[in-house]
């Protein structure tokens, strides 16, 4: 079964597509991808004429789904048919994610036209999120505004979802491993387990980050609460900030709403604070020759991570992982041991030569560290593949 996978931003388009062999076991076949996009359906002849050219589709009768990692919907979540009801959720919710959710609205109203027939299936990035505790995903509103839709959902559900399952084999623990395959399904939240719970923290650091911590695969809290503008600060968005800074601003600064806006998505975060760059890579180097506001961008993002890594420590009674994804956490050894330093008495230790070394999957705790910590490089497309093969299988059975 081939799977393709498509990541819509407002201008972006991204894919990979996926093989599943009868044992359910996948292999990525390509991926791909084109910016400055104006057009969707353009962008989806094209990727279907790339990937017929490459020779791994005859016709595009061999995609047999679609899935879209969709950031979160009206009174719907999960992994879901991408169909008229997932489009109106998007609809519903996109002055929370206006750079995400017009673009998979269209895109599936697209991919509907030019794959008439081939089950599409939206996987939301809050679905992760379905069995918090209530106290975790309120916000102290008046009524009216949680009715609206104003409360806590957390995102990067697939990446963080990735990292519960991954963790869980790399600690020994193939029962959990297999339990959060499948989490996604609509249901009761998952019995405890039998044997001792595996506490696993999950530190998503790239161009948007954010911490989740999962209890045996399933997620108990994240930074990230009504919009993926939350938690720790971005590349170019604030992360977390005090409601009152909004009105100030607009007050004596004499900002417009829009203009407010703007300036909290596309100014603010890293490139806010360093002045320099949304670019870790940038900033890095900016602060090693002295830039002082640049080093400010790094403490504070470590501040944060710290922060969030604390307050989920605490929810879990502690921790047997943390764990390293994304573009920065894979790719920044100075800034994972910024992050993890003098947690000893929390029974946390790196191993410095490891840290330093390891940029793909791998081990950096110290022998002896009762948290063991582990970089694992992102892979939430592949989540976002086998959910959609799992729900169109499903499906079919019906
Ligand atoms: P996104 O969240 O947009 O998918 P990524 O996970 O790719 O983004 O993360 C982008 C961030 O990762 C950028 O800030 C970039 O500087 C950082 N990054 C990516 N590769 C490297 C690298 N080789 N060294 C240092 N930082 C890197």
């Amino acid at each position: 079964m081939n799977i393709l996978v498509a990541n819509l931003g407002s201008t972006s388009f991204k894919f990979r597509l996926f093989r599943f062999d009868g044992a359910g076991e996948a292999s990525l076949l390509a991926k791909g991808g084109y910016e400055r996009v104006s057009n969707q359906g353009q962008a989806i002849e094209d990727c279907l004429a790339e990937l017929r050219a490459a020779g791994h589709l005859r016709t595009t009768a061999d995609v047999h789904g679609v899935g879209f990692k969709a950031v979160l919907g009206k009174d719907l979540t999960g992994c879901v048919p991408a169909d008229d009801r997932a489009i109106a959720a998007l609809e519903g919710m996109r002055e929370i994610a206006p750079a995400h959710n017009p673009a998979y609205a269209e895109g599936i109203r697209r991919f509907r036209e030019k794959l008439p027939g081939v089950p599409l299936v939206a996987l939301f990035e809050t679905a992760f999120y379905q069995w918090l505790p209530a106290a975790a995903t309120r916000y102290a509103v008046p009524e009216a505004w949680y009715r609206a839709g104003v409360r806590r959902y957390g995102f990067h559900g697939a990446s963080h979802k990735f990292i519960a399952e991954r963790a869980a084999e790399l600690l020994g623990r193939d029962d959990i491993a297999e339990r959060v395959r499948g989490l996604y399904q609509a249901g009761p939240a998952p019995v405890a387990a039998g044997r001792p719970p595996l506490r696993v923290i999950s530190c998503h650091l790239g161009g948007s980050s954010s911490v989740a911590g999962m209890r045996d695969g399933v997620a108990v809290g994240s930074s990230m609460g009504l919009s993926p503008q939350s938690g720790l600060p971005h590349n170019n968005r604030v992360g977390d900030l005090d409601s009152a800074a909004v009105p100030f601003v607009m007050k004596t600064l004499g900002l417009s709403l829009a203009e407010t806006e703007r300036q909290m998505t596309k100014e603010g975060g890293l490139l806010g604070l360093s002045g320099v760059s949304n670019d870790l890579r940038d900033i890095r180097a900016a602060a090693e020759k002295g830039d002082a506001r640049a080093q400010l961008a790094l403490d504070v993002l470590v501040h944060s991570a710290r922060h969030w890594i604390g307050a989920l420590f605490f929810a879990l009674n502690g921790a047997d992982a943390l764990v390293f994804t994304a573009g920065i956490g894979e790719n920044n050894p100075g800034l994972r041991a910024a992050i993890c330093a003098d947690l000893d008495q929390l029974g946390l230790v790196l191993d410095p030569v490891k840290n330093a070394a390891t940029r793909a999957e791998g081990e950096i705790s110290a022998a002896g560290s009762k948290v063991r910590v582990f970089v694992i490089p992102a892979n939430e497309e592949l989540v976002v593949a086998r959910e959609t093969r799992r729900s169109i299988l499903a499906q079919q059975s019906n």
